[in-house]
């Protein structure tokens, strides 16, 4: 069996997106993640967990940076979803990702520092791929941001050369991957990311079309396999949370022969992984996952909470919880209205939007503001007081 995770990072939803969806038979749910920037959300899905369950103040914008990183990895055996891959006799493949994810492998050595793997020439040759890229593999998209930004406008001349040789060669590490057994593969394509974060927050080029292209290289039909491809956040995503932030897409296409069976029409970052798990045959000892089943009953009450931190507040401490709960649904059960309730501590401010969703479809970028002081929100203050109450329950590090 194989499982495929591609991430699009923080890709807007949009109607050409819903079309591939259809044509290619997705299943096409509304997605909350539980970070706003990359690397919570992309742990969410590795570990079912939120970041303030694995380390201290969770998982800040410059976290990574820290020696305590992955400190977890040791207290937690089996949990990360590439020890469990391994576990289960899966092959993970890391394809294009950032370099402090290395150390989140199924081999990795518990008592071994980051820094240390990322010296270790024999660690990092095993494990990243990258044949359909020339430049060196772990210079695709660096730990500093202005060697990211090189690499990415190295690799943009180098997408754009010849006669359309990237693709030629992305075509054959595609087909070469989904002509092999068992494997777990996680890949993040950041073209619309970096167009957006690299050109002044206006993409100029065609990164979305490009996307596309890149999509469709790939078999959707292959069997055996399971597809899930979404995107990890919004992509214009403010010190304070808003719902474009953390609403986006998620899309699964189950080839394998126990189908799952999706009981749910809305879905959480961190449900990936317990997709994941059910794939894999493996329950989790752990109790405090986050995640959960999507073939299980949809609990209407369900919190999805979600931990931020901008790097202009504080690179190593979230300041900013939001918890998220569906206060009204559709008969058939597909969320009508969401309700957020965002804590900012350094600002000591709560903040409170909802979104109404369409008959089987949704906006994310259409939502409204909720002033409380304004009387026809009075409806809303008993979800808000039972919302607040749940995130500071759940969020440990909002009380310190
Ligand atoms: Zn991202």
């Amino acid at each position: 069996m194989k499982i495929y995770l591609l991430q699009i990072d923080a890709f807007p939803y949009n109607d050409e997106l819903k079309t591939f969806s259809s044509n290619n038979n997705f299943t096409k749910l509304p997605l909350i993640t539980n970070g706003q920037f990359t690397i919570p959300t992309v742990n969410s899905i590795m570990t079912g967990c939120l970041g303030s369950d694995l380390m201290d103040n969770g998982i800040a914008y410059h976290c990574h940076t820290s020696p305590r990183w992955l400190n977890w990895i040791k207290k937690y055996k089996n949990l990360h979803i590439h020890e469990i891959a391994h576990l289960q006799g899966f092959k993970s493949i890391i394809n294009n990702f950032y370099d402090y994810f290395w150390g989140t492998f199924d081999h990795v050595k518990y008592n071994q520092p980051y820094n240390d793997l990322l010296k270790d020439k024999s660690f990092t040759d095993k494990n990243i791929t990258n044949t359909s890229f020339i430049g060196e593999p772990h210079k695709r998209a660096g730990l500093v941001y202005s060697e990211e930004k090189e690499n990415w406008l190295k690799f943009k001349e180098e997408m754009h050369i010849g006669n359309n040789e990237y693709f030629k060669r992305e075509k054959k590490y595609i087909n070469t991957l989904q002509s092999s057994d068992d494997d777990l593969f996680f890949h993040s394509n950041l073209w619309f990311h970096h167009e957006y974060v690299y050109r002044n927050l206006q993409p100029k080029d065609d990164s979305i079309k490009k996307t596309f292209e890149w999509l469709n290289l790939w078999d959707f039909n292959e069997p055996d396999s399971l597809f899930i491809i979404y995107s990890d956040h919004g992509f214009s995503v403010k010190e304070m949370t808003e719902p474009k932030d953390f609403l986006t897409w998620c899309f699964i296409k189950d080839n394998t022969i126990n189908k799952l069976n999706i009981n749910r029409k809305i879905i959480c970052s961190s449900d990936i992984y317990s997709i994941i798990l059910d794939k894999m045959n493996y329950t989790n000892p752990y109790n405090f996952i986050e995640g959960e089943s999507i073939q299980k009953k949809l609990n209407k009450n369900r919190i999805y909470y979600s931990e931020d931190s901008r790097g202009d507040v504080d690179v190593l401490k979230c300041l900013t919880a939001t918890a998220v709960q569906i206060i009204d649904w559709y008969d058939d059960n597909y969320p009508k209205e969401l309700l957020q309730v965002t804590y900012n501590k350094s600002k000591k401010k709560y903040h409170y939007f909802t979104l109404n969703f369409d008959k089987n479809d949704y906006n994310p970028y259409i939502y409204k503001k909720i002033d409380m002081n304004d009387e026809e929100n009075n409806k809303y203050s008993n979800n808000i007081k039972y919302i607040k109450d749940c995130l500071v329950e759940r969020i440990k590090w909002l009380k310190k």
